[in-house]
């Protein structure tokens, strides 16, 4: 164990769980910079239609923080920024961080006139590809910081486009914005990179990518929410309303073949994806597969709740295969594992419980020496904490508190 030289904290990641280990430590009053690569803070939250366990809209709960943020002079954070190396050991780490150019300045009035002006479009990330946005765009209208962004990869400046400069009225585009390299001493680091959705391409019988009306939980809490690509209203790729949905468990999860743990939280997402439609349309039908249905704790409400409903319809069955109709609707084939039937479950959408995967499953920080479990899980190191989904599948309640336990954890490295 070494004596440590600084005293500030590092945090990787600025999802709910970074964005609260570091505002726990900064209001403790030490010194944090917190790393985001996206252009917003807020990570997969901020793409969720509602979370449970009170079923609220994510700001609700973000915007608090974003307030605490706001006002605490030692917390510095830095957006569309990677780590690019770390070097040296518990109390005295060297960090070397890359901020990439947002191409676009804090005269920023998010007038949108730019966009308008933009000829070239690029996939919308924040909406998983189900809609585009222009090469210039305000990542989402809840964004923070709320400012426009260039995707350099599918601006055309190269080709002698500035066509968002000539329509900008307050001078805030700048197509020649340069990558800044900075460098950090810490003494402490939190990991909380956490997750990205499991690629249901990879699960050759479930038809997600072959058939268009099958879609995956995360591009579900889009299709659900009021700023997603419909506006909230509930209908399938195709555009045709939605009276009956599956659900499909642990698809890819829990598999040697793909992800062999179970992620906790997609049963729990399930049932709250139900209410959803059950709310938008009561005469909506919802199945849902399950191998087991995990719901620790007090979540068994969340179970409680929706068996109550007599139009959600739970199902024991691993589901063997899924086929598209000649209308496209879904034909999802399972066997009953209670009493053994054969089941053929004609739907009008699918939706793949897909689980989370770390972020650093193939990617890790580089420089930085730390232990991941075979999964891609940061495990830790003396100085160096995981939290989140970047140590293990969890809930925002349990990233909230893994988090504030972190930041304990950090201070106690600056401390020695
Ligand atoms: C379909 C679905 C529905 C869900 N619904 C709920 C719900 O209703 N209630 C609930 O409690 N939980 C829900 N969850 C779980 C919830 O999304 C997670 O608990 C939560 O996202 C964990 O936050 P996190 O900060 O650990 O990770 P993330 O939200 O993934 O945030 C990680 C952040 O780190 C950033 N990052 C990644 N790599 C790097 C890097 N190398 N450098 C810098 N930054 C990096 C990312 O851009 C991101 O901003 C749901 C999950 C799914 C799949
Ligand atoms: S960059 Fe300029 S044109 Fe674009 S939204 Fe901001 S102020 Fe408006
Ligand atoms: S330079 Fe052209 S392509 Fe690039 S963001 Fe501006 S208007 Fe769009």
């Amino acid at each position: 164990m070494s004596e440590g030289k600084y005293s500030s904290v590092l945090v990787i990641g600025g999802g709910i769980s970074g964005i609260t280990a570091a505002i726990e430590a900064a209001e403790a009053g030490y010194d944090v910079y917190l790393v985001e690569k996206n252009p917003y803070l807020g990570g997969r939250v901020a793409q969720l239609n509602k979370y449970f366990p009170k079923n609220c809209p994510p700001y609700c709960g973000l915007e608090i923080f974003f307030k605490r943020i706001k006002t605490n002079p030692r917390f510095n954070f830095f957006t569309n920024a990677e780590i690019e190396n770390v070097s040296g050991s518990a109390g005295n780490f060297e960090v070397t961080v890359r901020i990439n150019p947002s191409y676009v300045n804090n005269n920023c009035t998010l007038c949108n006139k730019c966009a308008e002006a933009c000829p070239a479009e690029r996939q919308n990330d924040f909406n998983y590809g189900m809609d585009k946005t222009k090469a210039i765009y305000l990542p989402h209208d809840l964004a923070f910081p709320m400012k426009y962004v260039i995707d350099p990869l599918t601006c055309k400046k190269m080709d002698g486009c500035s066509e968002c400069v000539s329509a900008c009225k307050y001078d805030a585009i700048d197509l020649n914005m340069q990558p800044e390299t900075m460098k950090l001493n810490v003494g402490s680091i939190i990991i909380a990179t956490g997750w990205k959705p499991y690629d249901a391409t990879k699960i050759d019988n479930l038809g997600f990518g072959k058939y268009e009306n099958v879609v995956t939980n995360v591009m579900f809490e889009r299709i659900a929410a009021n700023n997603g690509p419909t506006g909230g209203k509930i209908v399938r790729p195709d555009g045709k309303p939605v009276k009956s949905i599956a659900f499909v468990q642990c698809a890819g999860s829990r598999d040697e073949n793909h992800l062999a743990y179970c992620s906790a939280i997609c049963c729990l997402a399930s049932m709250k994806q139900a209410t959803y439609i059950r709310e938008q349309n009561p005469d909506s039908k919802v199945y849902i597969f399950y191998i087991d249905i995990r719901a620790p704790g007090r979540y068994e409400d969340v179970y409680a709740k929706a068996k109550q409903d007599e139009n959600i319809i739970f199902i024991k069955g691993k589901v063997a295969k899924i086929e598209e109709d000649p209308t496209k609707s879904l034909v999802v084939e399972a066997e009953n594992a209670v009493n053994g039937e054969k089941v053929r479950q004609k739907v009008d959408m699918v939706v793949l419980a897909t689980g989370m995967q770390p972020s650093l499953s193939e990617i890790k920080i580089p420089g930085l020496d730390v232990k991941y479990d075979e999964y891609g899980f940061v495990t830790g190191t003396d100085g160096v904490f995981g939290v989140g989904v970047a140590s293990e599948p969890t809930e925002v309640v349990g990233a909230n508190e893994e988090a504030t336990a972190a930041a304990l954890k950090a201070i106690q490295v600056l401390r020695r």
